[in-house]
């Protein structure tokens, strides 16, 4: 029998679309890649392997995806014409979605491979090389993927950690629940390796992620009696690992925010005070349409909750304007829920039509013109709070974890509890710890500050 594994040297470009989850995954195709002699390269350009790691969320996101394979099949040629061979694979949540589509349109792409499938790759590269034509693979097999994820190195100080996958809520406007299957939770004895790994690797700070982050609920670790967990206790838990710093959690949906998680935040320190709590609308007819399952009141007292017990709590939220029904007075409702609550930071998007959601088919489109205005609204009023927000810190001594060095000698870049980027003249030791700055000013997307002692400076 031939060896699969390719020849040392070998190169993949991996091109990552859309959210921190793809972020995250992309690290570990690489990270599983490497053993086979993959290392990681800055274009695809004469790469052995391309991966376009998709996202399905924003419009025309397919249609990207079939213009880059379009680039790709002629680099393709290219290293044929050079007597070498690039495979492509197109892995993500536009694998899902349309994976037999793509393997007709695109000829070019050897793999398809979903987001819950992707543990498989060395096995589908080994396929691949032995058979002509492409190789699909979008089976829904969370657990497996988990399990058979080895521990990856990390880069840097802060990492993603994968605890939860998928989504049950099926709001009317998103494909996730289609492309990425029901809500999974990983075990926590999985998590804890894979954090005290991270740990030992001189990893600060974990932000958890999962598309229902606070759905998670699982059994407590071996050894410990007790009834399921929730992500409250579960940040409590990797709260006691020696060299987390820092813990982090997104996305969460306002429905799972329970009692646990809220005591967590207001007692666990480690639990930064930055919490990105989508809401999209401000209009109870709309968050109905969307199938939020929650009312803006409701939304209202949660965050109200949330701040009684952790005061200095920052909020980010996601805002979606011109559902289809939105009126100009539910759109006003979003201004004055946004007004009410004050966000240090957001997203925002004008609605676009998902293939296959109710939304997509749901009459009253909003005109696209008009989404313009309101999108253009709304982001005035949330960029104000961010500056408002970032300039309230003047004067404020914050711990910063500082991730990488800035552009200038000297300089380095960290980020505050609040995920500021902050900007510091700093000596390059302290790269990958946490030392408390003095805020003395803002730029446009940036705090800058001055270390606290001179010892540290000095240091
Ligand atoms: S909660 Fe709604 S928006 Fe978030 S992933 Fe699930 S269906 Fe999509």
């Amino acid at each position: 029998m031939t060896d699969p594994r390719p020849k040392q040297g070998k190169s993949v470009f991996i091109r990552t679309y859309g959210c921190q989850m793809n972020v995250y995954d992309s690290e570990r195709m690489a990270g599983l890649l490497k053993p086979l002699g993959y290392g990681v390269a800055e274009t695809p350009e004469g790469a052995d392997l391309v991966i376009l790691n998709t996202c399905h969320i924003r419009e025309k996101a397919a249609e990207k995806v079939y213009s880059e394979l379009g680039r790709l099949k002629r680099l393709k040629a290219d290293k044929a014409k050079a007597g070498g061979e690039m495979k492509i694979a197109v892995a993500g949540c536009v694998a899902q979605a349309e994976g037999p589509e793509i393997t007709a349109r695109a000829p070019q792409v050897d793999m398809v491979v979903g987001p819950q499938a992707y543990h498989r790759l060395p096995e589908l590269i080994a396929k691949a090389a032995r058979e002509r034509g492409d190789v699909l693979d979008t089976d829904f097999a969370v657990e497996e993927k988990f399990d058979r994820l080895a521990a990856r190195e990390a880069e840097g100080p802060t990492a993603f950690l994968t605890v939860q996958e998928g989504c049950d809520k099926f709001c009317t406007f998103c494909v996730v629940p289609y492309t990425r299957g029901a809500e999974v939770s990983r075990n926590v004895d999985a998590i804890v390796a894979e954090a005290r790994s991270l740990a030992a690797q001189g990893v600060k700070e974990i932000t958890l992620i999962g598309q229902n982050v606070n759905a998670w609920a699982s059994n407590p670790p071996a050894g410990v009696v007790g009834d399921q967990w929730g992500l409250g206790e579960l940040c409590r838990h990797l709260a006691r690992i020696d060299g987390i710093e820092r813990i982090r959690f997104t996305t969460s949906h306002p429905r799972d925010m329970d009692d646990g998680l809220i005591a967590a935040l207001g007692e666990e320190e480690k639990l930064m005070p930055y919490l990105h709590l989508p809401v999209q609308a401000g209009s109870d007819k709309i968050l109905k349409a969307m199938n939020r399952g929650h009312t803006a009141e409701h939304y209202v007292k949660l965050i109200e909750r949330i701040r009684a017990a952790r005061p200095d709590i920052a909020l980010s939220g996601d805002f979606i304007v011109g559902f289809p029904g939105e009126t100009s007075e539910d759109f006003e409702a979003t201004l004055a829920l946004v007004d009410t609550v004050g966000y240090a930071s957001a997203y925002s998007f004008k609605y676009s039509r998902r293939p296959g959601t109710p939304g997509a088919a749901m009459q009253k489109q909003v005109a696209e013109d008009e989404k313009d205005d309101r999108l253009a609204r709304l982001q005035s009023l949330l960029e104000r709070q961010r500056q408002a927000f970032n300039e309230a810190q003047i004067g404020a001594e914050l711990p910063v974890l500082f991730e990488k060095p800035g552009r200038h000698e000297g300089q380095l870049i960290g980020r505050s509890p609040y995920l500021q980027s902050v900007h510091v003249e700093a000596p390059q030791s302290l790269l990958g710890s946490v030392a408390k700055v003095k805020i003395e000013g803002v730029t446009p997307n940036a705090l800058a500050g001055a270390l606290k002692t001179k010892e540290e400076a000095a240091a």
